[in-house]
């Protein structure tokens, strides 16, 4: 028996499926999972010894690389100050005033504890603020794991076949209508038909749960002038794009204005941290001011808003984005020219610093369909070409793909190599 697979032999005795969230188990590529001991700029050590090139950076945080110095010498800072007091610190006030900031559609905003808690409080916000109870999500995009959003989910759900997950009442699933991502007409349909009922739209700006699958364009916009029209609420849901597509998030980069935005990963730097916020007369609304109830013990707790806040700062240098998307250009070409050469039909698809590799001969991948309709046995070979290599993929089909600022032409290079090696195997 390997070494990591006793670790995950004994890992499973007492964790649901070895894990603590369901596609870092290799369920949707088989095999078992890394161990993770340390990690430092574009690279994961792993317990069998050897290091990776990561592209998964903790599924979307890690803009920066691992263990940025900047980032860790300021966590152990305040580590020295108490880890949780349970009451107002300027430091969430600071973090407040630098959202806001660099999101301009948010006037006010709250801390939560996960991407999860930011969309559950902002869907119940707009349920509150307007009145109504049904929503309306996409096929294929992910929310985290309220309620409300596990129909038709992207993400692991997706991954494990289970996006209508057991345990929703169905009383309350049948408020949630979901729509074709990119399709306008269809939004426009139901919208026709009960769209005074309808709280709010939530949508990924850029779908990054089923791979990454930008917004044909008008579809953002389209989706503003039906909430116009209807009285609905916007939501952008960019706790994966936030920070990460552009500093103002995919909002900036597309010039939309949301009513609501929920933010995650990058502004916790690798912490625990979600934040929701958006228009001032619907943030009113939330308790103490208004009476929609949300809460958090932990919320805004300071190392989590320490480790953020450099975060964000660094992000915020001349050129960070720009760099970042040039050094993802690079790779995306390079995986597509390994992939021409070895005769191997791949679509990839670029936003910022997110990419999806798609195994598939279609022109274009811009619709749920398109994604089910690629190659994922492909996918899976890939995958354990790479792990192979050195590489660390997500380990699903339905992922995006993540880089950071460590990763230079050493690593850029590495894995083109790489690649070339494993797109040959399955050629
Ligand atoms: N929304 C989006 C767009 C996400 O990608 C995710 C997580 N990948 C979530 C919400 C949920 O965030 P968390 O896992 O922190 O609960």
């Amino acid at each position: 028996m390997s070494d990591t697979h006793a670790r995950f032999d004994r890992a499973q005795r007492h964790i649901p499926g070895g894990v603590n969230s369901p596609v870092r188990a290799f369920r949707g590529v088989g095999g078992d999972p890394l161990f993770i001991e340390r990690a430092a700029g574009a690279y994961l050590h792993a317990t069998d010894g050897r290091r990776y090139i990561d592209y998964v950076g903790s599924w979307g945080p890690m803009i920066l690389g691992h263990a940025h110095p900047e980032v860790i010498a300021a966590v152990q800072g305040a580590a020295a100050n108490g880890l949780s007091f349970g009451a107002p610190t300027e430091l969430e006030t600071e973090m407040a005033d630098r959202v806001c900031k660099l999101v301009p559609s948010m006037d006010m905003v709250r801390m939560v504890n996960s991407g999860t808690e930011a969309t559950m409080s902002a869907i119940r916000l707009a349920r509150g603020f307007t009145g109504r109870d049904k929503i309306v999500k996409f096929e294929g995009c992910y929310h985290g794991h309220a309620d409300s959003l596990l129909v038709k989910a992207g993400s692991g759900a997706l991954t494990l076949g289970v996006p209508d997950s057991p345990g929703v009442p169905a009383a309350l699933a049948e408020h949630t209508l979901t729509l074709p991502y990119n399709d306008l007409d269809a939004v426009a349909e139901a919208f026709a038909r009960v769209g005074g009922q309808i709280a709010c739209i939530i949508v990924e700006p850029v779908a990054g749960n089923m791979g990454c699958v930008p917004p044909v364009p008008g579809f953002l916009e389209g989706l503003r002038t039906l909430c116009d029209r209807y009285g609905t609420l916007l939501i952008f849901d960019e706790v994966m794009t936030g920070f990460r597509v552009a500093l103002g998030g995919a909002q900036a980069l597309y010039g939309i204005q949301p009513d609501l935005t929920t933010l995650g990963k990058i502004i916790g730097g690798g912490m625990p941290v979600g934040a929701f916020g958006g228009r001032r007369e619907i943030m009113e609304q939330l308790a103490p001011l208004g009476p929609v109830y949300q809460a958090g013990t932990l919320s805004g707790n300071p190392l989590a808003m320490t480790a953020g806040l450099k975060t964000l700062e660094l992000i915020g240098a001349p050129g960070f984005h720009e760099r970042l998307t040039e050094t993802t250009a690079r790779l995306m070409h390079g995986l597509e020219v390994a992939a021409a050469e070895a005769g191997v039909a791949v679509r990839i698809n670029q936003v910022g610093a997110m990419f999806g590799l798609f195994f598939t001969d279609a022109p274009a991948v811009t619709r749920f369909a398109d994604v089910m309709a690629c190659d994922a046995d492909r996918f899976r070979l890939f995958f354990h070409g790479m792990l192979d290599e050195g590489v660390y993929l997500a380990p699903s089909a339905y992922e995006s793909g993540f880089v950071s600022s460590a990763h230079g032409e050493t690593e850029i290079e590495a894995t083109l190599a790489s690649a070339q090696r494993a797109f040959a195997a399955i050629g």
